[in-house]
């Protein structure tokens, strides 16, 4: 630093020094291991007399979100509607959100993750470990649902029976899916096959929003006049997919219904002023929905849920 420093100067540098070491930082971690986003994994809620928690089961950094989201749009109206809100074009960032809840004496699992590590991981924030868990209810069967399921070929939750809709598994079991053929077919024997409007447990009824796979289904949860909604895929990003729900998603398989499955339980979630737990939501992934424009908005939960 030279003595003939102006005051200016020297304050200017007084400021920037905190981002030059910030970098530096992040420089040398990541030399030493991949970058590590630090936050916690499991996020308690409660629904009237029902008491859960958000798991994060796992977070990744995706490039090119457009050959995800909005494939029948423009990239300039993809960048334009991405910069209203605040939000890269460059990448976007996924997250893996299971759901645990209690009810009764049921310990109830809504999907498993990438894989047995990542849920197990976001359990023990919750306290619990894979053997607390009573059922297993899969919202739907790609991989990132399914992943958690087999631990090296062995049943990651040994004490559990599983749910699914019927209409979903008879898809991937006609399908010659791999994932499904090593992680679902083997518990076939304890698992339970539902349709919509069936209840899974005191205060779970399954509701079909068919679209994003040919039998996924949402879950609403009930204890004393309070709701919400375990909306799964329905919606796969909080902008991308509340503001847009037209805009056609990658994973979608049956893009038009998705679509109008979107448009019909988002609509009864603003009308209704109804919380949703979406599995690919910013964790802790709970929020309310409000109409904006021709779409949605996605507002977050602050402490509603405590
Ligand atoms: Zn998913």
């Amino acid at each position: 630093m030279s003595l003939s420093m102006s005051r200016r100067q020297a304050l200017l540098s007084t400021a920037i020094a905190p981002v030059a070491a910030a970098t530096a930082f992040s420089a040398k971690a990541a030399d030493e291991k991949p970058a590590m986003l630090p936050m916690d994994k499991a996020r308690a809620f409660r629904v009237g007399a029902l008491e859960g928690a958000t798991l994060l089961a796992g977070t990744a950094p995706r490039p090119d979100p457009q050959s995800i989201f909005g494939l029948n749009v423009s990239a300039e109206e993809f960048s334009a509607a991405s910069e209203a809100n605040f939000i890269t074009t460059e990448s976007a960032q996924f997250y893996f959100t299971p759901t645990v809840l209690r009810s009764g004496d049921e310990v109830v699992l809504f999907d498993t993750g990438l894989n047995a590590g990542g849920i197990t991981a976001a359990l023990a924030e919750a306290g619990m470990s894979p053997d607390d868990i009573t059922k297993v209810v899969l919202t739907h069967m790609h991989g990132d649902h399914i992943g958690g399921l087999m631990n090296e070929g062995t049943p990651t939750f040994a004490n559990a029976s599983y749910v699914t809709g019927q209409a979903e598994y008879d898809h991937w079991a006609a399908a010659g899916n791999e994932r499904f053929d090593a992680n679902v077919k083997p518990l076939a024997d304890k698992m339970s096959f539902i349709g919509d409007g069936d209840s899974v447990a005191p205060g779970i009824t399954a509701m079909a929003a068919f679209g994003h796979t040919p039998g996924h289904m949402t879950y609403m949860l009930e204890s004393e006049g309070k709701q919400l909604l375990i909306a799964a895929d329905l919606a796969n990003h909080y902008v991308w997919s509340l503001a847009y729900p037209d805009w056609e998603v990658k994973f979608d398989m049956d893009k038009t219904a998705a679509a109008a499955s979107r448009r019909k339980v988002l609509g009864m979630l603003a009308a209704d002023k109804l919380p949703m737990i979406g599995y690919h939501m910013p964790f802790p992934a709970a929020g309310f929905v409000d109409t904006r424009e021709d779409g949605f908005r996605y507002v977050p939960v602050s402490y509603q849920l405590l």
